[in-house]
């Protein structure tokens, strides 16, 4: 082992031994905090004191890691967000894995730039993109980047979009010049993700047009097509449509395949959405539906929902690699590449996005995927998909409890009835009440979204933790909650 004989600053430890104990000991903790998910309160609100403790000045001297470490275990550890708990339901946040976490620890340890250049970071992550191409049925000569989520996916997905389909070369020339009367399409129904990108490409947010849906919350595609006629006869140049395969607010999946044949027709870029939804091609009832989006031009998903990879990881897939390229390529003499030693590996990743540093994220997805296998995965996503269908049979069975749409994925969105002669105002406080009732108790982390006007208990199964018994347990404590709360309401 080689010692320093000159004593110059270094961050690593005098003593070695003591770091690994360290070490060891917040392995032991990070183990005992998944083991014990299945019994600890889905949610504990960060108390005030810890908050005050962690606002202290800028730390200008040293302290020791294993007192850092103490902190960091007593004030920040017990109060997650509770996605690692089995009744976390809201929003979509998968539960993540500790295979996954092994992958993440080691390519901390390893600390590459997977920007680019020769080592094996790199050819990791081309491993994880080929698998992706396979499952989504993009052809060989696609392109596709792991990114923090399906939101920077889709920013860079309508970035080459947009590139493609510019009057001249947008990258220099700018919107302004280049993207005259460029317009898109989604649903109203679509994630927030794909306005926020048409802001950061600068085409606005106008500029991308909400399709309405139908009665399933699916993209009406006879709108689509009048409105795209429209635009056109009003001398708009409409180059893109994006679809989903599972809406964050029901779990509704576009019919993908009308989609792909109208952006053929019309010349448009097509773009599909499938942050959570990725998970439909395991499952026999919804494969075909889904499996459409290998039609399209871009797709976008995340690891860290149904995948269970933990946070954060998502990919965006390019049907044609070379517009990808073409888009985010233009290195300068200091980043050169070589036909030889540490600065050939070309293709570089950084010249298909706007990173140049990025971080080894293929490798937890590479842990999770190898260790559990697609096929493990496909359990969860079934298994998800059938507590859903097993929540809402028992929502229906309730007369207390109204189911507000129709649960074709993962997602179920019902209501507590409250009492006779309670309106839809009375009702949604109520119901929006009953959520943060059972989150604040730490028994069930649902979230809210609105129907039609009305506040609707969102349950949304992407937790490879949930047992089918706890959402009996959510259903017991809603109709519990919702008893006692219009008892009291009465009764003032
Ligand atoms: C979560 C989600 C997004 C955004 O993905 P992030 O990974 O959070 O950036 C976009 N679309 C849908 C349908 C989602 O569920």
């Amino acid at each position: 082992m080689s010692e320093r004989t000159v004593s110059e600053p270094t961050l690593d430890p005098a003593d070695w031994s003591a770091l690994r104990a360290v070490f060891h000991q917040a392995v032991d903790d990070g183990i005992a905090h998944l083991q014990g998910a299945l019994d600890a309160p889905v949610w504990v609100p960060p108390p005030e004191e810890a908050k005050a403790l962690l606002h202290e000045p800028m730390p200008q001297g040293a302290t020791p890691v294993a007192e850092v470490y103490e902190q960091f275990k007593t004030q920040v550890l017990p109060y997650g967000v509770g996605n690692v708990r089995p009744a976390f339901y809201g929003w979509v946040h998968g539960a993540g894995n500790a295979e996954g976490v092994l992958g993440d620890l080691m390519a901390a340890f390893m600390n590459c730039n997977v920007g680019g250049r020769a080592h094996m970071a790199n050819e990791l992550e081309r491993t994880v993109v080929d698998w992706c191409k396979e499952l989504t049925g993009l052809p060989p000569e696609a392109s596709g980047l792991l990114t923090s989520g399906t939101s920077m996916a889709t920013v860079i997905a309508m970035t080459v979009a947009r590139t493609r389909h510019a009057d001249g070369d947008v990258g220099r020339e700018g919107v302004a010049v280049a993207c005259k009367g460029m317009v898109g399409y989604t649903s109203s129904e679509a994630h927030s993700c794909l306005s926020k990108a048409f802001d950061m490409i600068g085409l606005g947010r106008n500029a991308l047009r909400l399709v309405p849906v139908n009665a399933d919350r699916e993209m009406d595609c006879d709108a689509l097509e009048a409105m795209i006629a429209a635009d056109r006869a009003a001398g708009l140049k409409p180059f893109m449509v994006a679809a989903t395969v599972g809406t964050v607010n029901t779990g509704a999946t576009d019919d993908i395949a009308r989609v792909a044949g109208i952006a053929k027709s019309e010349g448009l870029w097509f773009h599909v959405d499938a942050a959570f939804g990725i998970g439909a091609l395991f499952s026999p009832a919804h494969r075909e539906r889904a499996g459409a989006m290998r039609e399209a031009d871009s797709i976008g998903f995340d690891f860290h929902k149904w995948f269970q990879v933990p946070y954060d990881a998502g990919i965006a897939l390019i049907r044609d690699g070379r517009a990808h390229y073409a888009t985010f390529s233009g290195r300068k003499e200091y980043l050169a590449s070589s036909e030889r030693g540490l600065a050939a590996g070309e293709p570089w990743f950084c010249d298909y996005g706007p990173e140049l540093s990025r971080t080894f994220r293929a490798l937890k997805v590479w842990f999770t995927l190898k260790s559990h296998g697609f096929e493990g995965i496909a359990a969860i996503v079934n298994k998800n998909i059938a507590q859903a269908a097993h929540l809402a049979e028992k929502v229906e069975a309730q007369p207390k409890l109204e189911i507000l749409s129709p649960t074709r994925l993962n997602i179920v969105c019902f209501r507590h009835l409250g009492a006779p002669g309670m309106d839809d105002k009375a009702l949604n406080a109520l119901n929006k009440d009953i959520v943060a009732d059972l989150q604040e108790a730490g028994i069930a982390a649902p979230s809210t979204t609105t129907l039609n006007g009305r506040t609707a208990i969102r349950v949304c199964l992407v937790n490879h933790r949930t047992r089918t018994s706890d959402l009996d347990t959510l259903l017991a404590a809603v109709l519990d909650i919702g008893q006692r709360r219009t008892s009291t309401a009465s009764a003032a």
